[in-house]
């Protein structure tokens, strides 16, 4: 999702320069900030209620670290060449397929709870995926180093685009910014099965191995759930954003005919 200011910035063309003769100001004004207001409403929530999990379930100990947890996964998978490292800061932790590492925060890898395995467990998730080729890891992978591009354009062509539009200009500077969007907000909905399935993976795993009982295992998949969520939101903010683009873009080739 945009950043707050970004939003603004965005709001400010997006409604102080109405040149549309087919919406109605009020209609325009309303319909992106109902948008904005919902994503940042829903994305609160969601990581109001990770944030609260991940506390509650950072208390709930287990005999084994994060690191424990990783090895012992990838080792009863059968991968031997990933390598579980220690990585700074808090909810940094990540695979990386170029180095094959699993980088655990400084709150996981050392942490013998419920919450740092179920982390741990699930970035193993996308270590087993990337060894087993997983199709939607390979697309969401092809996919980076073109949304990274896009999505480093995206706010300026589309504020270049509404402006131009508003000073009679033609659409199709909005139009490249929309083609732009619809980019980052495929990869936003790739990477959902990818989580879902690392996370699936990891309670599958968690369950079969025995390191927790059966509360613990209760705990994982609702901190797991709750860290799905916000990919969740996000996948949605951006598709509600793109429609409102996208709209805009129709209607003023529409007005042009
Ligand atoms: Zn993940």
């Amino acid at each position: 999702m945009n950043s707050l200011f970004d939003s603004l910035i965005l709001a400010y063309y997006n409604t102080g320069y109405d040149s549309s003769p087919s919406y109605g100001a009020y209609s325009q004004i309303a319909w992106y900030w109902w948008i904005v207001g919902a994503s940042v409403l829903a994305s609160w929530f969601v990581s109001y209620m990770l944030r609260s999990r991940f506390e509650k379930y950072s208390q709930m100990e287990i005999p084994l670290s994060g690191k424990q947890i990783a090895e012992r996964m990838l080792e009863e998978n059968g991968i031997y060449d990933v390598t579980v490292e220690c990585t700074p800061g808090s909810l940094t932790d990540h695979y990386n397929p170029k180095d094959k590492t699993i980088n655990l925060s400084e709150t996981v890898y050392g942490a013998h709870t419920v919450a740092a395995a179920a982390v741990a467990a699930h970035e193993c998730g996308h270590a087993v995926q990337h060894a087993k080729a997983y199709h939607w890891l390979t697309m969401r992978s092809a996919l980076v180093p073109i949304v990274q591009l896009s999505s480093n354009l995206v706010q300026w062509v589309l504020m270049l685009g509404i402006i131009l539009l508003a000073a009679g200009g033609s659409p199709w500077v909005l139009g490249i910014g929309v083609a732009l969007f619809a980019l980052t907000t495929l990869f936003a909905f790739v990477t959902l099965p990818v989580e879902f399935d690392a996370s699936r993976r990891a309670l599958a795993w968690i369950q079969a191995s025995g390191v927790s009982n059966a509360i613990q295992y209760n705990q994982a998949k609702s901190a797991l759930f709750w860290a799905a969520m916000t990919y969740v939101v996000g996948a949605l903010s951006s598709l509600a954003m793109l429609l409102y683009y996208a709209m805009r873009f129709f209607s003023a080739m529409n007005d042009r005919r």
